[in-house]
């Protein structure tokens, strides 16, 4: 007897051999995959307590969303209309100084509700501060049923890149309470929940971190056996800063501080040259493209089928709600190849293959997971989702594997299974009270924006 059985679903695995059965079945047991292969040779072969009808259902690996601010779910829209600087500077940065630790919870928990409705089923959610309530935070992720690897800003320096006093003053952190707070989470958490949560390093975007630093944190890191996720290369001054300051391209002065390498996560990484792609590609960092939020900021395009070609591992993320604006990783698989094939000029490359890779296999290997997740094979972690095809935008199915890369959206998910665990069924959280976290947080919103005198950038008035 197996706990559960999964039976008669288009089965996309994005195993070696990245094989679809038109009638798959998986079987479960003790959270972990036990068989998958044509329903007809493994259902027959389990009693399972547990049966699950994947009848028009699409059964396919998790997604990975790779790059995720947990605090900022609650600025949805709060402004939609300025740059990259503009909006950290005088929206993010100012309301998060302001959270006390229940907006943070209250924002991550609206946060994990809408990534496990919208299929996603493992996130790196990048700096968490102290006036987040982090062990609260961690706590949730945990009660959610996700896997995740979150990790704390460290800095020493109240800069962005050249910009001398960009942070918000209530996000400072000296250099020796950042780093004693981000040993203690890594001490505290990695590795809890059966291995469903990591702690690591996030060092804050070049120019909130000496030299020292971040070699403490490749040293650290290396000691913990922890990840390290940073935005790099993100927009135009970043490559300023690390010319003028320290004679460098951005992939260079990484290498040279120890960040770079299979256990770094480097959000949006745009502005990389031919050099120093080669060096990423050799190094095997991994690089987070998030094409929703770059193109929504006009940031310019990452240079991914580049990339991809020299080794780099990219993977896909949502960024922040209020950049997005939301966790959908499906719009992110599709921004992904709309944006690409028009700059490139061609209609053939990247395919599904790229954006579901991206989404899921390429994201489990960024959280150091790809043994455990990331596809449907035996002996791993069974995190699984299933997509309802019976729909009039879905329909016909020729090819299950076109239809989640081009035409499903996040909201066609109706169940999702993480380390076996069944956290949605028939579209119904199991894990989370829907109601009272949609409550919650918009009872919040205009308190967060009130407490830091922001108000939303609105296009037309409201009346
Ligand atoms: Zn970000």
């Amino acid at each position: 007897m197996i706990d559960t059985l999964i039976k008669n679903a288009m089965t996309i695995t994005v195993d070696d051999r990245r094989r679809v059965f038109m009638d798959g079945a998986i079987a479960i047991h003790e959270g972990r995959i036990v068989e998958v292969g044509p329903a007809d040779a493994v259902a027959g072969r389990y009693e399972a307590a547990t049966v699950i009808d994947g009848g028009g259902m699409i059964a396919m690996p998790g997604m990975v969303n790779c790059h995720f601010h947990l605090p900022q779910v609650l600025m949805r829209g709060v402004n939609d209309n300025t740059d990259a600087m503009h909006k950290l500077k005088h929206y993010i940065w100012p309301i998060q100084g302001h959270y006390d630790e229940e907006d943070a919870l209250i924002s991550a928990r609206l946060g994990l509700l809408e990534m496990i409705k919208s299929g996603t089923t493992a996130f790196i959610s990048t700096g968490l501060h102290p006036r987040y309530g982090i062990d609260a935070i961690a706590e949730a992720i945990i009660d959610s049923g996700m896997r995740a690897a979150i990790s704390k800003y460290v800095m020493d320096i109240s800069a962005y890149a050249l910009d001398a006093s960009a942070i918000h003053k209530g996000l400072w952190e000296t250099g020796a309470e950042s780093m004693q707070q981000a040993r203690a989470l890594i001490e505290k958490w990695h590795g809890a929940a059966n291995g469903r949560l990591q702690a690591w390093f996030s060092p804050r975007s070049v120019g909130g971190c000496s030299v020292e630093l971040l070699r403490e944190v490749s040293r650290l890191a290396a000691e913990y056996g922890v990840g390290i996720t940073a935005h790099w290369a993100e927009v135009q001054n970043n490559v300023d800063y690390t010319l003028e300051k320290y004679n460098m391209l951005p992939a260079a002065f990484a290498e040279s501080v120890g960040l770079l390498g299979p256990n770094v996560t480097f959000a949006h990484g745009i502005y990389f040259t031919d050099g120093e792609i080669d060096l990423l590609g050799q190094t095997r960092t991994n690089i987070c493209h998030c094409p929703v939020c770059n193109t929504k900021l006009a940031m310019g395009v990452a240079r991914v089928p580049q990339l991809l070609a020299k080794g780099a591992n990219v993977c896909l993320g949502n960024d922040g709600v209020p950049v997005n604006n939301t966790a959908d990783m499906f719009r992110e698989m599709r921004t992904a190849l709309l944006i690409h094939r028009n700059n490139d000029m061609n209609p053939e490359y990247p395919t599904a293959a790229e954006a579901i890779e991206m989404a899921t296999i390429n994201g489990a290997k960024a959280l150091m997971v790809a043994d455990r997740v990331g596809s449907l094979e035996a002996g791993k972690q069974a995190d699984i989702i299933l997509i309802d095809t019976r729909k009039p935008h879905l329909y016909p199915v020729y090819d299950p594997v076109s239809i989640v890369a081009w035409a499903a959206n996040g909201s066609d998910v109706d169940s999702v299974l993480i380390d076996g665990a069944v956290v949605m069924r028939d579209r119904t959280v199991l894990t989370m009270d829907e109601a009272k976290v949609l409550g919650e947080a918009q009872a919040r919103s205009h308190k967060i924006l009130d407490q830091a005198g922001v108000k939303p950038n609105l296009v037309w008035p409201l009346l």
